[in-house]
């Protein structure tokens, strides 16, 4: 069953709940469209199947609408995605030319009749170029755009200038705008499977299924196969630690339909991880948050050795169930590891091997950390101080 709003009281900080129904007298009755391009997978998704019933108990008329598209227009924004984050790509004019027809053709069929309309990331940005300005427009940007390929920035960025606000959620990931900007981190549900309670004897029923001894120290990374999530650098580091230190690794992760690129990945990591019966490479599939979450809490210490990153939730879920965190220092693994207090961000190979000892070898100094970094959690990165922030969001932009 959904969590309801009470039931967040058990774990936001003290007062938030009594915050949100306070500052909901301000915005109820409001409405309030999000427009994104898929009801599963997915990030964005995820947070929405969330936050919208949320946001109808706090009061306000939460929607949620999903545009169409062809596989074209999908290979199309996918393209743009890849360009936006700085990776080079051939886009021709029938390629724009699709992106805009898909997005005027959706335009026909969405009623825009909200006070607040929040579109989600490129596929629907030029949503706003055929919806009626009645309510304030809002473009939520869940990408790093701040060094993409310029022509389809610019593309882009000509629907962007006529909202009425952006979006970002790090600081460092925006662009110029003469529009206002808004910084909103994500977050992760406290009571979804992912990252709810499980008793002791639930974590070991899992970690019995997926394989996992549970007879020495665990070094876990949980990750789509990506090269920017760098599992052969988190095997290096394992290597070094290993001649000094017993412990296992775990390196879980699934496939993403998506993704071309990833079995390559795979590939390369199995074929690293070679006979050691001490590295476990699981191929979870989708869908397996309760998987995820026991191993989490099996951990002795999670790594997120990323050389590129989004903003990296796997760190905050890591936290949330009380473990230190060591972190590639990459885009969001850097707002969620304080150094030295919650984890340890590195640059390197030996860097974390260092890190990864110092904590084998300190495990009071590790559960100190991974106690703040649950308290880190608690205030920044949970699904509570995001319902603040668009509560906030909606107030401010209705007072404009
Ligand atoms: N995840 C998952 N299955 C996997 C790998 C990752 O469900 O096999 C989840 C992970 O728990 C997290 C999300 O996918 O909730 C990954 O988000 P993150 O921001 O860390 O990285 P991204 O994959 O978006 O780059």
């Amino acid at each position: 069953m959904l969590a309801r709003l009470e039931d967040y009281r058990e774990v936001a900080p003290p007062g938030t709940v009594d915050l949100l129904y306070r500052l909901s007298e301000k915005v109820k009755g409001r409405s309030l469209l999000n427009i994104n391009s898929t009801r599963f997978g997915g990030g964005v998704a995820e947070i929405l199947t969330r936050l919208v019933p949320l946001l109808n108990e706090l009061g306000v008329k939460a929607t949620w609408e999903v545009i169409q598209g062809s596989d074209e227009f999908f290979a199309v924004t996918k393209s743009f995605h890849n360009a936006l984050q700085g990776r080079e790509q051939e886009i021709s004019e029938r390629m724009y030319q699709a992106y805009v027809e898909v997005n005027r053709e959706n335009a026909k069929h969405l009623l825009f009749e909200a006070d607040m309309i929040l579109v989600h990331d490129p596929q629907p940005a030029a949503l706003i170029e055929y919806g009626p300005r009645v309510g304030k427009w809002v473009w939520r940007c869940h990408l790093d755009i701040s060094q993409p390929m310029r022509r389809v920035w610019r593309f882009l960025r000509n629907y962007v200038v006529k909202y009425d606000a952006a979006i970002f959620s790090l600081p460092t990931f925006a662009q110029k705008l003469p529009i206002p900007q808004f910084v909103m981190y994500p977050s992760i549900d406290p009571l979804s499977d992912k990252n709810r309670e499980l008793g002791r004897r639930e974590v070991n029923k899992i970690l019995d299924r997926l394989g996992i001894p549970r007879d020495k120290p665990t070094l876990l990374q949980v990750s789509r196969f990506d090269q920017f999530k760098d599992p052969v650098g988190v095997i290096k580091a394992y290597r070094i630690v290993k001649k000094h230190n017993d412990c296992r690794l775990i390196l879980a992760g699934g496939l993403a339909d998506d993704d071309p690129e990833g079995k390559a990945v795979l590939d390369e990591v199995k074929e690293s991880a070679g006979q050691d019966p001490d590295i476990h490479v699981l191929e979870l599939p989708p869908n397996s948050n309760i998987e995820i979450n026991a191993l989490q809490r099996a951990a002795t210490i999670v790594i997120q050795k990323s050389t590129k990153e989004g903003f990296g939730l796997t760190v905050s879920e890591a936290m949330w169930k009380g473990k230190p965190v060591i972190g590639g220092d990459a885009g969001g693994i850097t707002v969620q590891i304080l150094y030295y207090l919650t984890g340890y961000t590195v640059s390197s190979v030996e860097g974390a091997a260092f890190r990864i000892r110092y904590l084998l070898n300190n495990p009071q100094v590790a559960r100190k950390m991974g106690a703040d970094a649950k308290e880190h959690v608690r205030r920044n990165f949970l699904i509570t101080r995001h319902l603040t922030d668009y509560l906030t969001l909606m107030s401010v932009l209705a007072e404009r």
